[in-house]
């Protein structure tokens, strides 16, 4: 056997100790060739008795259902979590639980069980975004205290600052989270670096509340709304809610993310609009 035979068996069997270290040592494959995908997961749903105080000015005594979502990525093999839905304890009182403005909150299945018809559990979660810090998006927070943080440095002083309350912030929710990797946002974040998940800075409803913008390979562009608008008609005519953080920034940051929805060609998915729940795939079916 040549020396350069021998180099290259070498070679060969090192990159196969690679790929074994990576299977074992992390618990996940790393396969950059595997398609970018989603899972969209049930979070969870609030009747709510009268939406005018989410429209001013119109919707008066009005009745509507809103949906609640979390959306589980995985990229090349590692698995982000987007919103985490009402804390699973709800899926143990079937009459739900009475929530703010008169609101009637259940969820019929819990995150937990749904990722583990995944095969996963809350540690296999390595990646972790909140559109924004409201107890209805951080419901589950505290049980991934293993994951990278990902927050609009806005956001984390308000919600870990001296006075969570003034923003409608319960601490008991994600107070885990504190000892966490944060990287701490001012503005956009590619969080892989290829353009596949981008985190967007859309402030207003919360001082950092952000969406996400994933380019998927078969569906396409596709942008996850968090609180930006609640549900469609809202969106379409730049309805800000009452109780919003600040009014200017909302419509801004609908403006903004309307002009990159036509330039991306993306479906803007609204988190809490139970209308478009109805036309959307769920879990354990997916998009890529
Ligand atoms: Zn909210």
């Amino acid at each position: 056997m040549t020396i350069r035979a021998l180099r290259s068996r070498w070679q060969r069997a090192l990159v196969v100790l690679a790929a074994a270290w990576l299977l074992l040592g992390c618990g996940q494959t790393v396969d950059l060739h595997m398609p970018l995908r989603l899972y969209v997961l049930d979070c969870g749903e609030a009747q709510i008795p009268d939406i005018s105080p989410w429209s001013p000015g119109t919707n008066e005594g009005r009745p509507m259902t809103f949906s609640n979502h979390c959306y589980l990525i995985r990229r090349a093999g590692a698995w982000m979590l987007w919103d985490s839905g009402f804390a699973d304890a709800l899926a143990a009182l079937p009459g739900g639980q009475l929530g703010n403005r008169g609101m009637r909150m259940r969820r019929s299945k819990t995150l937990v069980a749904q990722l583990a018809e995944l095969g996963l559990s809350p540690g296999d979660i390595r990646h972790l975004a909140f559109s924004h810090t409201h107890a209805d998006h951080v419901g589950n927070a505290n049980l991934f205290t293993r994951a990278t943080l990902y927050m609009q440095r806005a956001e984390f002083d308000a919600a870990f600052g001296p006075e969570p309350a003034r923003y409608g912030f319960n601490p008991a929710a994600y107070e885990k989270l504190r000892d966490n990797t944060v990287v701490r946002l001012d503005g956009d974040k590619d969080v892989f670096g290829d353009g596949s998940v981008v985190l967007l800075a859309t402030p207003g409803h919360t001082p950092g509340h952000q969406s996400l913008l994933l380019r998927l390979p078969r569906t396409g562009a596709v942008v996850l709304s968090g609180d930006l608008a609640h549900f469609a008609d809202n969106f379409e005519q730049r309805r800000v809610p009452g109780f919003n953080f600040d009014k200017a920034q909302s419509l801004a940051s609908m403006e903004r993310i309307a002009a990159l929805v036509k330039a991306e060609r993306a479906q803007l998915w609204l988190n809490h609009d139970s209308a478009q729940k109805a036309r959307i795939v769920h879990s354990p079916r997916y998009y890529e």
